[in-house]
């Protein structure tokens, strides 16, 4: 009877310890909990001080709400928290901590000092955690002005196998550096210093309208990243979105650029990504990523965020609203970007410099990702580098080329008959003027009211094509043809079930796929534009969509990017002389055309020259 079992509680060291391991993985995530806490008492300024990347001291110091010698010591136990008391408030959660567990966690993986003062009290408390088990807490006054500091020594001293992972000082400091910007993009009303070993970093005020929020964006992301991107503000009910999206034309190799903030929390959201993605894939080319900015806002209840200890994941409740609101937005937005309305119609306004290049208002032509060419801006363009893009030297401007399609780009007038009209504004003139002359083969020019338009015309025609092909395909449907022979699929018994439930969707999208065993598939039938292409990838990504948000947006996917490639093949090369009236319909064309702002591998496809800024180019004074 003496043995006492095998089972033992676990001593509440060791517990924290184990809950740190979750939570506190290097510097930056202490940096995380202890600014999160700072916002949370409604601190209106931060001070992080970090000395050798973090690993001998991070100091966060604010001028928030504060705490009192009581709860000084009770902030340190395990679940001891102040922002939720029942289930209830747990599903609604307003604020970013809640789970009690940071202080008492980082304080059992290092040395840990805090000193603070509540706001009515006469004077701060400190309290200095060791890290030892049996420590007795008890605060001593100290000086403090109102808020909180909490300083952080030896991270992970008494954890050697912790300590081990953590990299070089100047990676660790990379990781708060970053980890610090996204927290001041949350948070443009916070005052934010950072500073490492003593040097400081970032030194940015507290935003109050938006020009300053603007400012800071730019000090946070560059310039470039404003000047290429569209604002955001879009209410549903009980739903909000505002922000800024990057523009086709500064589409990045990574996704490295990609912020968004729910409820003011940094997060990674596998459904809010993907809606994102869907929404530009139309005007991104494969491998480009998107970047942006973006606040979703919604009612707490309708959000849970207790789905993971560092909190990064979150789940909605309705999701599927959530998902297309996102979607809608972010991809109507995006289709607005064209000649023939008011916001993207060239302003007169000169914006200060006036050498070259910088075209109509958020919408500079330069520098574009031109494939394949070293090429600068669109204006710089040698005409050698634009023969290399788009054709060889010597094909003659006179005649088309041989088997390119010569009745395509005559075709355009009669199309463009049966469109609505194009937008005019009040005076009467179509806002991509009227054409002038053709510029090797390669550039339209025209003239509007503002000044001079330069058109690249195989950009803007293989758009042009592309809407138009996608227009048919709305209309008259998915055109799907039967294999000679039958395409098997191997799946897991799971996906090969969905896929069963959901034939309907699949012959919908002109797919017939049969179930052929436990975890077999037969793809029976692919749409017409598809033949050819990977059907069994194509198979399990529907099915692996299918199975994160209910449906799929692949076969659409690869449709329109067969359609892009068409619309590539089918559209006018260079060098092709235009008379001025199919130069007039090509402009008028465009204006109608969703997406035109840019050609379907994201590269501009016109710019403006106003007035002044040719008037610049000259020295003329205005
Ligand atoms: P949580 O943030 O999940 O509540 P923490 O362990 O991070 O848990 O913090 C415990 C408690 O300590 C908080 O609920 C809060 O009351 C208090 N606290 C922590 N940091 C601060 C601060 N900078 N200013 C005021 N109170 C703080
Ligand atoms: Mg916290």
């Amino acid at each position: 009877m003496e043995n006492r079992g095998r089972i033992r509680q676990l001593p509440p060291q060791l517990v924290n310890q184990i809950a740190a391991g979750e939570i506190i993985e290097r510097p930056a995530s202490v940096v995380k909990e202890l600014v999160e806490n700072s916002l949370d008492a409604r601190a209106r300024q931060v001070e992080i001080d970090i000395e050798a990347g973090g690993k001998r001291l991070i100091r966060v110091r604010d001028d928030g709400e504060g705490m009192g010698p009581l709860d000084l010591t009770i902030s340190v136990q395990r679940h001891a928290t102040s922002k939720i008391h029942s289930l209830d408030d747990l599903e609604r959660i307003a604020s970013l901590g809640f789970r009690g567990e940071a202080l008492p966690s980082i304080a059992s993986v290092s040395r840990l000092r805090m000193t603070s003062r509540s706001g009515d009290a006469e004077h701060g408390w400190r309290l200095d955690l060791t890290g030892t088990p049996e420590q007795v807490l008890e605060p001593v006054p100290a000086p403090h002005p109102t808020g909180t500091t909490i300083e952080i020594r030896d991270l992970f001293y008494n954890t050697p196998a912790r300590r081990k992972f953590l990299r070089a000082e100047r990676t660790e400091f990379r990781h708060v550096n970053e980890l610090v910007r996204r927290l001041a993009m949350a948070r443009p009303d916070v005052a934010v210093t950072l500073r490492h070993n003593q040097k400081e970093v970032l030194q940015l005020p507290s935003a109050a309208d938006m020009t300053q929020q603007e400012r800071r964006l730019a000090e946070l992301l560059g310039r470039g990243f404003l000047e290429h991107a569209l604002r955001l503000d879009a209410e549903a009910t009980g739903l909000s979105l505002r922000g800024w999206i990057g523009l086709p034309t500064y589409a990045r190799g990574q996704a490295d650029m990609q912020y968004l903030y729910v409820n003011g929390r940094m997060v990674r959201d596998r459904l809010a990504g993907h809606a994102l993605r869907r929404a530009f894939e139309d005007v991104l080319f494969k491998d480009r990523h998107a970047a942006y900015v973006l606040y979703l806002d919604i009612a707490p209840e309708e959000v849970d965020v207790n789905v993971h200890p560092t909190k990064h994941e979150v789940r909605f409740r309705e999701s599927r609203l959530v998902y297309d609101f996102l979607f809608s937005r972010v991809h109507d937005a995006l289709a607005e970007v064209r000649p023939d309305r008011e916001e993207w119609r060239p302003t007169v306004h000169s914006h200060g410099s006036t050498s070259h290049g910088r075209a109509h208002h958020g919408h500079p032509p330069a520098p574009s990702p031109r494939p394949a060419s070293g090429a600068q801006g669109g204006l710089q363009l040698p005409v050698a580098e634009a023969r290399a893009l788009y054709g060889r030297e010597g094909e003659g401007t006179e005649a088309p080329p041989a088997g390119h399609a010569p009745g395509r780009f005559t075709a355009l007038p009669d199309v463009a008959g049966d469109g609505p009209q194009p937008a005019e504004d009040a005076t009467g003139a179509p806002p991509l003027g009227h054409a002038l002359a053709q510029l090797h083969g390669v550039y339209v020019l025209a003239q509007n009211e503002s000044g001079l338009v330069l058109v690249d015309m195989h950009a803007a025609h293989e758009r042009i094509v592309y809407e138009r092909l996608k227009a048919q395909l709305r209309r008259d449907g998915v055109q799907s043809q039967p294999l000679l022979v039958p395409i098997k699929v191997m799946v897991t018994p799971a996906e090969a079930e969905l896929a069963e439930a959901r034939q309907d969707l699949f012959r919908q999208l002109g797919m017939e796929v049969d179930r052929a065993g436990p975890d077999m598939l037969l793809v029976r039938q692919v749409p017409v534009l598809l033949q050819g292409t990977d059907v069994e990838r194509l198979v399990r990504d529907v099915l692996g969509e299918l199975n994160l948000h209910g449906k799929s947006g692949r076969i659409e996917e690869a449709v329109n990017h067969v359609l892009a490639t068409m619309g590539c093949h089918g559209s006018v090369r260079a060098h092709r002389r235009l008379t001025v009236p199919e130069m007039d319909a090509l402009l008028r064309e465009m204006e109608r055309t969703p997406h035109i702002g840019q050609c379907n591998h994201g590269r501009p496809t016109w710019t403006q020259l106003a007035m002044d800024e040719l008037d610049g180019l000259f020295l003329r004074g205005q």
